[in-house]
């Protein structure tokens, strides 16, 4: 399959036609931003961390039942997926208290949640990605009643799908992000990507943490981390 017409440009990937309409081309870069854009850099290797990881656990959580945009990977650092309508959310589920959570309401990281707790961001950058609750997201008209009550079902069969996966690799998953696009039939899948980029990821023995904040927070061994994060996923 090949490029054709580049149809977006990310923070850290480009979007490319092919000749099927249903099917695009995602290539990822190394490049990284925090905070909205404010903080930039190069994470040497990230594109084809987050391409492989992203399509490891793309697989996973097809088989448990939950669709996803992933077809096939192309090479290092590119993936053929279906073509979706992105809903502009960011669905957000927390374990343990982190990052805007605990800036936000004034807690410690590091507290453990009786249940995932789930939000949403608007996807705004000019906005700079504000909260958003259910309510705000029909009067919106962002999606339907139904369609979030999808969401948020296959929101937290990832979650229980990844956390179990990660704590086999000797990771405990804080938080993350995921997005979910709709096909022209209607269908809701899971598309974008998991990876350190959208999870966080702590070690389970050492507490260390093993994802974008440490590019977020100038912590070194950026490079580092995120190929041993690959490696645990590859399980070698
Ligand atoms: N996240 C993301 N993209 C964003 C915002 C957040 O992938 O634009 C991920 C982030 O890596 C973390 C989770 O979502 O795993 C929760 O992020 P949080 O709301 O705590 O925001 P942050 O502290 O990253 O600004």
């Amino acid at each position: 399959m090949e490029k054709g017409r580049q149809l977006y440009e990310g923070k850290a990937k480009k979007v490319y036609a092919t000749d099927d309409p249903a099917l695009y081309i995602v290539s990822y870069k190394d490049d990284a931003t925090a905070f909205n854009g404010e903080k930039k850099g190069t994470i040497v290797g990230k594109g084809v961390v987050n391409n492989t990881m992203s399509n490891i656990i793309f697989a996973l959580i097809g088989e448990a039942g939950v669709p996803t945009h992933f077809v096939r990977q192309l090479s290092d650092s590119d993936t053929l997926v279906k073509a979706v309508t992105i809903f502009p959310l960011e669905v957000i589920i927390r374990n343990v208290s982190a990052g805007s959570f605990s800036k936000r309401y004034g807690v410690a990281e590091g507290i453990p949640f009786a249940k995932p707790t789930l939000e949403y961001s608007l996807k705004n950058d000019d906005l700079g990605d504000p909260l958003i609750n259910d309510d705000h997201v029909m009067a919106l008209g962002l999606a339907s009643e139904d369609e979030l009550a999808t969401v948020r079902k296959y929101a937290h069969r990832v979650n229980e799908i990844m956390s179990r996966f990660f704590l086999d690799k000797g990771l405990r998953l804080i938080d993350f992000k995921i997005e979910f696009g709709r096909l022209p039939d209607g269908t809701i899948i899971l598309a974008d990507e998991v990876s350190p980029d959208t999870c966080r990821l702590w070690d389970i023995k050492t507490n260390e943490k093993m994802d974008k904040d440490r590019f977020r927070r100038d912590l070194g061994k950026v490079e580092e981390t995120y190929q041993e994060v690959l490696a645990r996923v590859k399980g070698e």
